[in-house]
């Protein structure tokens, strides 16, 4: 890894995939100028923690739960909201903590999620009857989602509004773990209103009451670790928007070398993986723990390419693989990238997305995925690392804590019809809680084997 950091017009010369056509660049320079000279939002020391983390996942030691929306919105980021994706997260990872006896890393999609790549740059819908085009929404980072050409201009100031959000988001998660609401001794608390209604949210209560036992044992011979109180928790985002990446990436003062502070974990796109590309070339300099999306037609030699230009030192934990190459295509297509990337030698963690390669159009015209479609990609997943004898290292799950209606199926049965009731994903459909909490006792079943 180099320390110096290509400047934007080098990155812009590579011609970068899914950026925002401003059209204003006096604008942009000036909202780049004002993130530079903005507060980081994480320490570079914390995104080595990070990187020591995920180096456990990378040895097969720990699992990774790594969730959150698809695109978050700023009139989304409320106390209640951000405390209800928390609080899910964490009833994820105590299930998989405890049923699978493995330490969970906790990383959040928030506090950054805000910049969308999108599969085409327009979007039409019907308007009083007649077809209407417009540029599609980007994500708040970007442009409104409002169908209004107005609303649809990429407006660069938007990015300080992100910084702003994510700011806010990331200081009620820090409130939120150090100030008690993340104690062990809060397991019912997290689950208590809903636990009647779930079947998920009844086995939750089960465990939870052995949890409590086990407490108390713990406490009647002496032992209070600190572990019992607090959580580690990280954010992360797609490092999409070069101008946001690259003014929010400082020089570290103890190592001397660049980090990307808008966030601990930065990830690349299926879209924007380009080995000559801009976004693979602004992160193979930064030190953050990163990750890239592996969608099916990934070969082995591009995922090897892209290690050997992300990772080129093979330090443990730097480089994660995350692979959504949907339920029908994982068990032919994962095992040959895995097994070269092996045999290469390299150092990855490896993780299963299990929507973006689930997504389809129900006849309502909603975007969903198959509840049981993820479970199968995951099923996949671990069953080509079991064959391989490779660690499958966690999940990556677009999610959200509340009861919205965006993903068919599970327990409680959603079907194509109910997904008007409370569709409120601005992008990608999400798991609810109730779906989320059965993802967890599903995967921790098949962590146990
Ligand atoms: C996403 O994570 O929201 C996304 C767009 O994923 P991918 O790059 O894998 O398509
Ligand atoms: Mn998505």
């Amino acid at each position: 890894m180099s320390s110096t950091l290509p400047d934007l017009a080098r990155l812009h010369a590579l011609r970068p995939a899914q950026q925002p056509s401003y059209p204003d660049r006096g604008a942009v320079d000036a909202t780049v100028e004002r993130l530079r000279a903005a507060r980081p939002l994480v320490f570079a020391a914390e995104c080595d923690e990070l990187t020591d983390k995920l180096a456990a996942v990378t040895r097969g030691e720990a699992f990774l739960l790594q969730g959150g929306d698809c695109a978050e919105t700023f009139a989304g980021v409320t106390a209640d909201n951000t405390r209800n994706k928390l609080r899910v997260l964490l009833q994820m990872a105590v299930v998989l903590t405890y049923a699978a006896s493995v330490p969970v890393v906790k990383l959040g999609r928030l506090a950054g999620q805000y910049a969308k790549p999108r599969s085409s740059d327009d979007e039409t819908r019907q308007v009083d009857g007649r077809p209407v085009t417009l540029p599609a929404y980007r994500g708040d980072a970007v442009n409104g989602y409002d169908f209004t050409p107005e609303s649809r201009i990429p407006d660069p100031r938007r990015l300080l509004e992100v910084h702003r959000t994510s700011a806010a988001t990331l200081s009620m998660i820090r409130a939120f773990v150090d100030g008690g609401y993340a104690d062990l001794r809060k397991v019912h608390t997290w689950n208590t209103d809903f636990v009647a209604d779930s079947v998920a949210g009844q086995r939750y209560e089960a465990m939870a009451h052995e949890i409590d036992r086990a407490m108390a044992f713990m406490e009647a011979i002496g032992a209070d670790p600190d572990e019992f109180h607090r959580v580690d928790f990280h954010i992360s985002h797609e490092a999409l928007v070069l101008e946001y990446e690259h003014a929010m990436t400082r020089i570290d003062s103890r190592t001397r070398a660049p980090y990307d502070l808008s966030g601990h974990f930065v990830w690349i796109g299926e879209r924007t993986r380009q080995l000559d590309g801009a976004h693979v070339e602004l992160l193979s300099h930064v030190r953050n723990p990163i990750g890239v999306k592996l969608g099916p037609t990934t070969s082995a030699d591009d995922a090897i390419a892209l290690a050997s230009r992300l990772n080129p030192d093979n330090t443990q934990g730097r480089l994660t693989f995350i692979t959504r190459f949907g339920a029908g295509r994982i068990r032919d297509g994962l095992p040959q990238v895995v097994e070269k990337v092996t045999a290469a030698g390299l150092e990855v963690a490896w993780v299963c997305d299990p929507m973006h390669g689930n997504t389809f159009e129900a006849s309502s015209g909603y975007k969903t995925r198959r509840f049981e479609d993820v479970i199968e990609e995951v099923q996949g997943f671990f069953d080509v690392h079991h064959e391989l004898g490779t660690w499958p290292g966690g999940v990556h799950v677009e999610l959200t804590g509340d009861d919205v209606t965006e993903c068919v199926g599970g327990g409680e049965e959603l079907l194509e019809a109910d997904l008007g009731d409370r569709y409120e994903s601005v992008c990608d459909p999400r798991l609810n809680r109730v779906q989320s909490l059965e993802l967890a006792f599903l995967v921790a079943e098949m962590l146990r084997r």
